[in-house]
């Protein structure tokens, strides 16, 4: 095999609920992920060791030094993981062009992990089943077994415990990201915080998923907003007060409902459909509140080879 090319989606949490802290310093998580039509390109050709570029969002001018092109990638530790799992020597060429901006809450060096190991697999005929794959995703974060899946999907433990959903309704949506990244630890440690100084309730309700994931199947857009909800917003809100501007100015703009997209700065603006998105996305990208916009739809397929 010479070169291979695999592609993997942003997600979306439209719901997240985030219970306790445990005792291995993460939080018990209900959350309903929904990979969406942002997508970021892994390319693996053969190598003599590792080698890795890294192109496209977040890696020239601003934040030019987000994306590390070493170790800390999580498409390295995909590939020495995988490696050593398959018994294979890690050899390849890797590239990652991004197209999912770093540091975002919108699960993109997952999405770059979960294509490495689809890619990595093809290249070195590893031979590992789903499931195998799926236990080397756990392994490399929280949010990359959703990447392999993609679709919808229901997110349990510190959410990488998932169990795909059925979806009937296409649902069109603009992404904003609102000023630079925050980092995922940081708004968790303010939820714990807000919580502990009783600004902000605890506990996840298991239960409160349901309606969500009711109007994902068949609900209009309305159901789906109604239903909508993150408990990272207010951490989120609260560490980068900038993102209520974003989240009224995306309002204000007709989105069915917004909300902070995982630990943000991005905000998820639902529309009513592909139309209107590219309406509120033109509105949106005159405001100057954004520093990106972009129109996508979900639910689209987890990681997979390029045809
Ligand atoms: P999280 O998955 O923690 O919610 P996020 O979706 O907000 O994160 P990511 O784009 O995954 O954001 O990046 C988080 C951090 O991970 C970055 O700041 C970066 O240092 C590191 N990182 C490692 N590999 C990658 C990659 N391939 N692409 C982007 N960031 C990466």
């Amino acid at each position: 095999m010479s070169t291979v090319v695999a592609r993997a989606p942003a997600k979306v949490n439209v719901h997240l609920a985030v219970g306790p802290l445990r005792q291995d310093g993460f939080h018990e998580l209900r959350t309903v992920y929904l990979a969406v039509s942002l997508l970021d390109t892994v390319t693996a050709a053969p190598g003599d060791g590792l080698t890795l570029t890294v192109t496209g969002e977040g890696t020239g001018g601003r934040g030019a030094d987000l994306v590390p092109t070493d170790r800390r990638n999580l498409v390295w530790r995909a590939a020495e993981l995988l490696a050593v799992s398959a018994g294979v020597s890690p050899d390849a060429t890797l590239a990652i062009d991004k197209s999912i901006p770093a540091a975002a809450g919108l699960a993109g060096g997952s999405a770059d992990a979960a294509a490495a190991l689809v890619a990595l697999d093809a290249l070195w005929g590893t031979g590992a089943s789903r499931a195998d794959l799926l236990a080397l995703a756990a392994q490399l974060g929280s949010d990359v077994p959703f990447s392999l899946v993609g679709g919808v999907a229901l997110g349990a433990g510190r959410g990488e415990q998932v169990t795909p959903v059925l979806a009937g309704t296409r649902t069109d949506w603009v992404l904003g990201i609102a000023g630079e990244g925050l980092s995922t630890p940081a708004v968790y440690g303010e939820l714990d915080r807000l919580r502990a100084a009783g600004q902000v309730p605890g506990g996840a309700d298991p239960a409160a998923a349901d309606p969500v994931l009711a109007a994902l199947r068949s609900g209009p857009p309305a159901a789906l907003a109604a239903a909508m909800s993150n408990d990272l917003q207010a951490p989120a809100l609260a560490l980068r007060p900038g993102l209520g501007r974003a989240l009224r100015a995306a309002t204000e703009a007709g989105a069915v409902a917004a909300l902070v997209s995982g630990s943000g700065p991005t905000v998820a603006a639902l529309a009513d459909d592909e139309r209107h998105a590219s309406r509120m996305a033109a509105e949106l990208a005159g405001t100057g509140v954004f520093r990106t916009v972009a129109t996508v739809h979900g639910p689209v397929p987890g990681a997979r080879l390029a045809s």
